[in-house]
């Protein structure tokens, strides 16, 4: 098991937002995180990346409990978040923005380093001196998932990374993900709210409500319950 949550709960000051929520996740298996605004995916992937305190629980990361790990240390275990809201530096360029994070993450036996990168997404090769805030939506978000990738990601969480991007570069970027986590035996956690472009690369299919996990089982499964009454 790469990734195993069990029993956990978070939330914001008195307020507990997700509870009792246990999910154990293999290597290379691409996990989609659905459900409904609020339900308590980014929270989920927070607690997960070390962002939140659990408030209850124990989460697990290829066999080490992390409850002491903080969020550093996690990075260098592979654990890599991409936020909701893209997580790059908008006043750099494309360029010192993969320098920034090439220098922290990537060592000398690294999986991607600089070069695989922007032979990952070519368009950034072209765009290496253009100011990142300036780039098209979909331009930051290739931009954001090489931050993610760079080094040796074992476990991308993916927090909805399909905002404001067209449906062909959905499609196109998320091949990508399928591709990057087979060949590299790499996992994932998706949270997306376009349903359809995530189950199309998904293993398996997690479904939260209101905090809590409702659903768990293959696409297919996923496709024939009823759990879609949820959205
Ligand atoms: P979305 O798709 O809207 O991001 P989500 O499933 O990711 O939904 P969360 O962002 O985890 O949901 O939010 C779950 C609950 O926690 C919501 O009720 C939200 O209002 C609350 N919440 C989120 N962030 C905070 C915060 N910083 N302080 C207080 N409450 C928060």
């Amino acid at each position: 098991m790469l990734l195993q949550l069990t029993g956990v709960a978070a939330g914001y000051g008195s307020k507990i937002v997700i509870s009792d929520i246990s999910l154990a996740i293999h290597p290379g298996q691409i996990v989609a995180l659905l459900g409904h605004n609020g339900a308590g995916k980014t929270t989920t992937l927070r607690g997960i990346m070390g962002l939140l305190p659990l408030r209850a629980g124990s989460i697990a990361f290829d066999g080490k409990a992390l409850e002491r790990i903080g969020v550093a240390d996690r990075v260098a275990m592979g654990l890599r978040l991409l936020p909701e809201g893209r997580g790059i530096f908008p006043d750099l360029t494309v360029a010192e923005n993969v320098e920034v994070v090439a220098a922290r993450n990537v060592g000398p036996d690294a999986t991607f380093g600089v070069a695989d990168v922007y032979k990952l997404f070519p368009v950034l090769d072209e765009r290496r001196a253009t100011r990142a805030g300036s780039m098209s939506g979909g331009q930051q978000q290739m931009l954001a998932m090489s931050l993610a990738i760079l080094g040796t990601p074992r476990c991308l969480l993916l927090d909805e990374p399909s905002i404001g991007l067209a449906p062909n570069l959905v499609e196109r970027m998320f091949q990508q993900v399928h591709q990057v986590c087979r060949s590299h035996g790499m996992a994932a956690v998706l949270v997306e709210q376009n349903v359809a472009a995530a189950l199309a690369i998904a293993d398996r299919v997690v479904i939260m409500n209101n905090g809590q996990i409702v659903f768990d089982g293959s696409p297919d499964e996923a496709r024939a319950s009823n759990v879609w009454h949820y959205f």
